[in-house]
């Protein structure tokens, strides 16, 4: 079972990052590393919300992703995953039916963020292969 750590430094950035887009949906990239069931972020790096419809969707220019991969290439840290946030009247932090079938790589830890005027909540997913070979998100621990 896998957990993800994100400190209160990182989770002020996100929030911080949501606020600034609000009521867009924000994304970007959780850099960090693995040690053996935990995933480390250390770092987040935010990217630029290219969807049609920004208000109820998030998509990342596949160019973003590869730099940032690029970036990373040759030091010890790496992209851990991605975020994006929930702008919604009742704070929502499960994936969409749309965020599932958007499920590329099997690698990237998930964190989404519901956001509204009242709060904000943090959840994190690993995809996991169902049975019927498509991708479902998984829960896992944010510590
Ligand atoms: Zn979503």
């Amino acid at each position: 079972m896998v957990s993800i750590k994100l400190s209160n430094q990182i989770k002020n950035n996100i929030h911080h990052h949501a606020l600034k887009e609000y009521p867009k949906e924000c994304c970007g990239f959780l850099i960090g590393y693995a040690k053996d069931n935990l995933l480390i972020c250390v770092d987040i790096k935010n990217a630029n919300n290219i969807a049609k419809n920004p208000q109820n969707f998030f998509e990342i220019n596949p160019q973003d992703i590869i730099n940032i991969q690029k970036k990373y290439r040759n030091t010890k840290l790496l992209v851990i995953g991605h975020y994006h946030s929930h702008p919604n009247m009742i704070l929502n932090s499960k994936p969409s039916k749309k965020d599932i079938d958007s499920i590329h790589d099997s690698n990237l830890c998930w964190v989404i963020v519901g956001i509204n005027n009242d709060g904000i909540e943090y959840s994190a997913y690993m995809p996991e292969l169902t049975k019927e070979n498509t991708y479902d998100l998984k829960k896992i621990n944010i510590i």
